[in-house]
């Protein structure tokens, strides 16, 4: 009886004690099928590959899993991570196709902490620069298949500040510019960009409704820039940049956790349907 108890306590414990889950979502993956595409509601959702680098052959999917990859290992060896806790799963860990709404259900699954999508940007012109970090606005005016209103924007803004400020400041020893780092709504009201891999933090968002996840894509920065390339992916820094970006991240994840209280109760949002 003593035993069951003490067991019985031991297990409730660890449920209470169970630290904080990040999901860190590598963006794209798979083989190239024409169906898919982030632009539209067709396929899946989530595309094999955006943006290519100007320099090297990089692709934006295997970068995104390198990161992605990087930031779990920098969250492991963490001392104040491992404080609080906090653990990093992975939405994909092979060159393997996902789907947006997959993506988002690994979060909703694994009751996320925070939602980390993982991207490298592009521009029509090839010259853009700069981290960005993409939010779901409060409103979602036009996404006529996802009305909600994310009650959280204060939170998840800030959070993304956190994260491309501490992003951006890593990079600037490797010629990054943290002036041009910003974090941009996908309403019309608030930046109103409906980018690639939004619809996976807007499936998520309408799930985290139940858990109240921070969620966010990072867009590290612009890869099909030469300028930006030869610093970020060039044979002498690629590696040192990665685990630096690893590292900022770690640290805007930390500072998060370690000031923020989730809610206590699940709560729906007002207008969810
Ligand atoms: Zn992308």
């Amino acid at each position: 009886m003593i035993r069951l108890t003490l067991w019985t306590f031991s297990l409730l414990t660890s449920f209470l004690m169970a630290g904080p889950i990040i999901v860190i979502d590598p963006g794209h993956g798979g083989a190239n099928h024409k169906h898919k595409t982030d632009g539209s509601q067709k396929g899946h959702g989530s595309s094999w590959n955006n943006a290519y680098a100007a320099t090297g052959g990089h692709l934006e999917k295997n970068l995104a899993l390198e990161y992605s990859q990087e930031i779990a290992k920098a969250l492991a060896a963490s001392p104040r991570a491992q404080k609080l806790g906090a653990k990093a799963i992975l939405t994909r860990t092979a060159d393997t196709p996902i789907s947006a709404m997959g993506r988002a259900a690994i979060a909703v699954e694994n009751t996320a902490r925070i939602f980390l999508s993982l991207h490298f940007n592009g521009s029509s012109s090839h010259t853009a620069e700069g981290t960005r970090g993409y939010v779901c606005s409060k409103d979602h005016p036009h996404w006529e298949y996802m009305h909600f209103l994310n009650p959280y924007i204060d939170r998840d803004r800030a959070f993304s500040d956190k994260v491309i400020k501490s992003v951006a400041t890593a990079l600037q020893p490797f010629g990054g510019d943290p002036s041009k780092a910003k974090t941009i709504g996908d309403s019309k009201t608030d930046g109103g960009h409906l980018k690639d891999g939004i619809r996976t933090l807007g499936f998520a968002r309408q799930d985290t409704h139940l858990y109240q996840a921070v969620i966010m894509l990072l867009e590290v920065e612009f890869i099909d820039n030469p300028k930006i390339s030869n610093w970020l992916l060039g044979p002498e820094t690629r590696v040192k940049a990665r685990q630096a970006v690893a590292a900022a991240i770690v640290t805007a994840i930390c500072d998060h956790l370690e000031n923020d209280t989730p809610p206590t109760a699940p709560r729906k949002a007002k207008n969810a349907n």
